[in-house]
């Protein structure tokens, strides 16, 4: 039997929320009178696109930076991700006094390196590919002492993650079923630990890309597998869950009660459907939820939440999206 950490709790949910109440914003819950009409039910966005960063992602991290010793902070922290996560770490770094250093491959486009610079974190170009970055990661954690701070599989992240769960139950006591992005699964398993410890029949549903749906792929060998990453629309869905996975592989496969897939249609249509009908604009990952509504492929007999997790969307492909252009980056290289 392979041993697992034990799962992340509400109590600690309960302590991160007091420990990032400082740093993150509380996001406002929109009702959809459209997706209502849809369902059949009513739907509520949440919208964490609304969020300081752009993303959910500054929940986890501040909680992770919040709870470094003295001596951890006097080091600082270290991260590889290009996007949300990268981001949101730099801003929590920063707004804590702590040192950042985001590692990242020559082959980043500059808008990436843009925006993790605009957060206040020392930006590192090494190597050509992204394990070539991970080797300076691991140096400056033996030789200089950083902290690592990974994305996901981490208890103060998920924690941190788990916070968007009890606020969305302060905003919504009477939600039926929720639907959550997922990747590598620190959002999902954060608020479903949070909402299931406080009201079990709630339906948690994680919502994946078609192309390179990791997580899902994963539950369904029963462990944590190798998966090709795929270009796509929802880019902040890509990547693997890690096959030394330690979290939140455990705490999605017993704490969720369904995963549903969405095309790249799908999600076009969906990153239409909230700027012209909700008036929000949503990175693909962030629209999901909504793509599975308007495909139907939800079912809820109570009030439905969708979380909005994200918004850092390059502005030009927004525009073509909504304007009705084709928009197909499957032919691109992940
Ligand atoms: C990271 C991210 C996700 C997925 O979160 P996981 O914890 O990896 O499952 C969803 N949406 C956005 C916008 C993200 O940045």
């Amino acid at each position: 039997m392979t041993m697992h950490e034990p799962f992340v709790s509400l109590g600690e949910i309960d302590e991160a929320r007091e420990a990032i109440a400082a740093t993150i914003r509380t996001t406002p819950v929109n009702n959809s009178p459209v997706l209502s009409d849809l369902a059949g039910v009513p739907v509520h966005l949440k919208l964490e696109q609304m969020q300081i960063t752009g993303s959910f992602k500054l929940r986890g991290a501040s909680n992770a930076v919040a709870s470094l010793s003295d001596e951890e902070r006097g080091r600082g922290v270290v991260g590889v991700s290009t996007g949300n996560h990268g981001r949101g770490l730099a801003y929590a770094a920063r707004a804590a006094g702590v040192k950042c250093i985001i590692c990242m491959s020559r082959l980043v486009p500059q808008a990436k390196i843009d925006g993790i610079r605009a957060q206040g974190a020392e930006v590192r170009i090494v190597g050509q590919s992204q394990d070539e970055a991970q080797l300076e990661v691991d140096r400056l954690v033996a030789e200089d002492g950083m902290t690592m701070i990974p994305p996901f599989d981490h208890r103060k992240i998920i924690a941190g993650q788990g916070t968007l769960g009890l606020e969305l139950l302060d905003q919504v006591p009477d939600a039926a079923t929720v639907l959550v992005p997922l990747s590598g699964g620190g959002l999902i398993s954060g608020v479903a630990a949070a909402i299931k410890a406080r009201r079990p029949e709630v339906r948690i549903v994680g919502i994946s890309m078609e192309r390179g749906a990791a997580m899902h792929e994963c539950l369904k060998a029963g462990k944590p597998v190798q998966v090709e990453e795929l270009a796509t629309l929802a880019d902040s869905l890509g990547g693997g869950i890690g096959l030394n996975n330690r979290l939140t592989f455990a705490m999605t496969r017993d704490l969720v009660d369904d995963v549903v897939l969405v095309s790249e249609a799908e999600i076009a249509a969906a990153i239409r459907h909230a700027y012209w009908q909700e008036r929000q604009i949503i990175e693909g990952s962030g629209s999901v939820g909504i793509a599975a509504l308007l495909a139907r492929r939800i079912e809820s007999t109570g009030p439905i939440v969708a979380i909005l997790s994200g918004g850092n969307i390059d502005m030009n492909q927004h525009h073509r999206i909504i304007s009705g252009e084709d928009v197909d980056v499957t032919q691109e290289a992940a």
